[in-house]
């Protein structure tokens, strides 16, 4: 299992999501980065943050 915290890229932020798919994970970030933050596109640094993030659990 996959598991990211938007804290862990320095957000002031309660997120978490987990999946068993990279790819599946990073869509419902990819969600809540627009809901929440703002960001409509994702660009290389931020996906490399991301990645960074993502811990096996
Ligand atoms: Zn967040």
């Amino acid at each position: 299992m996959k598991s990211f915290a938007c804290r862990d890229i320095g957000m002031d932020c309660k997120f978490t999501a987990r999946d068993n798919d990279e790819a599946a994970l990073m869509k419902k970030i990819a969600d809540h980065a627009r809901k929440a933050h703002n960001i409509t596109n994702i660009d290389d640094a931020m996906m490399a943050k991301v990645k960074a993030a993502i811990k096996e659990v």
